[in-house]
C-alpha cells in the first residue's frame, strides 16, 4: 500500500496542526487514568472489585468513544459519579511532554510557521495540561473540539476549523497518533499527514501501513 502523507517540505508549509494528547504529550497519563485510576475510584465508592469495575467502564466509555461526551469531564463526573478533574489532579504528576516536542516547536516557530493545537481534549484537561506543561505561549492558538463542535474524526470538524483559522489545505501539516483522525484530515484535503507511533512511553510505537510515521519530532524538526 502506498504511503500517504510524505516527508514534509518545510518550504511548502505555513501551518502546523498538531494534536495534544499522544502527539506532543505522553499517552501514558490518559491510559493510567481511564484504565487504571478511575475503575480503582470507582470500585471503591461502589463495593465492586476493580477488576470488575474496570471491565464496566471500559465497556461504558467506548459507547461514547468518537462523541463530544467522550472528552468531556462533566459528563463522566455525572455519569459515574466521580469528580473527574479532581482525580485528574491527584495523578498530574503523570502529565509530560514527550522527547524533542519543545525544540521542534521552538524550531518551527522561529521559522515563521503557523502553530496551532488541535484536540479533542476537554477546555478543563487543556487547561490542566497547559498549566503543568507550560506549552500554551508556544501556539498561534489552542482550539478543542468543542470550539469546533464536533471531534476532530468527524468531517464537519474540519470544514469549521477552516472558518476559525483560515489555511491553505495544500500547505498545511497535521501531526497526530490517531489513524480515524488522519484519515478526516485525508479526505479534506490536508497534504502533509504525520503519524506520531509512539503515544505512550509505556508502551511499544505502533506503525502505521498508510501514514508516514514518526517515533518523535526530532525526526521532522527542520
Ligand atoms: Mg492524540
Amino acid at each position: 500500500m502506498d504511503i500517504i502523507g510524505a516527508v514534509p517540505i518545510w518550504e511548502e508549509i505555513d501551518v502546523v496542526l498538531l494534536d495534544m494528547d499522544g502527539t506532543l504529550l505522553d499517552k501514558h497519563f490518559d491510559d493510567h487514568f481511564w484504565e487504571e485510576y478511575v475503575p480503582q475510584q470507582y470500585a471503591a465508592n461502589n463495593g465492586i472489585s476493580v477488576e470488575d469495575a474496570r471491565g464496566k467502564l471500559l465497556k461504558h466509555y467506548k459507547t461514547h468513544e468518537g462523541t463530544l461526551n467522550w472528552t468531556d469531564l462533566d459528563f463522566w463526573s455525572d455519569e459515574l459519579g466521580l469528580d473527574i478533574l479532581k482525580l485528574k489532579r491527584q495523578v498530574d504528576h503523570l502529565i509530560s511532554v514527550h522527547p524533542f516536542v519543545i525544540p521542534f516547536l521552538d524550531r518551527i516557530r522561529e521559522i515563521g510557521k503557523r502553530v496551532y493545537l488541535v484536540t479533542n481534549a476537554h477546555s478543563k484537561t487543556l487547561d490542566l495540561k497547559m498549566e503543568k506543561t507550560l506549552l500554551a505561549g508556544k501556539f498561534d492558538a489552542m482550539i478543542t473540539s468543542q470550539d469546533l463542535g464536533a471531534p476532530k474524526e468527524r468531517p464537519e470538524s474540519w470544514d469549521r476549523l477552516q472558518q476559525l483559522i483560515q489555511f491553505d489545505r495544500r500547505n498545511t501539516l497535521l501531526a497526530e497518533d490517531t489513524i480515524d483522525v488522519l484519515e478526516a484530515a485525508e479526505k479534506f484535503g490536508i497534504r502533509y499527514l504525520v503519524h506520531v507511533s509512539k503515544a505512550s512511553s509505556k508502551k511499544p510505537p505502533e506503525l502505521s501501513e498508510r501514514y508516514y510515521s514518526i517515533n518523535t519530532f526530532l525526526e521532522i524538526t527542520p
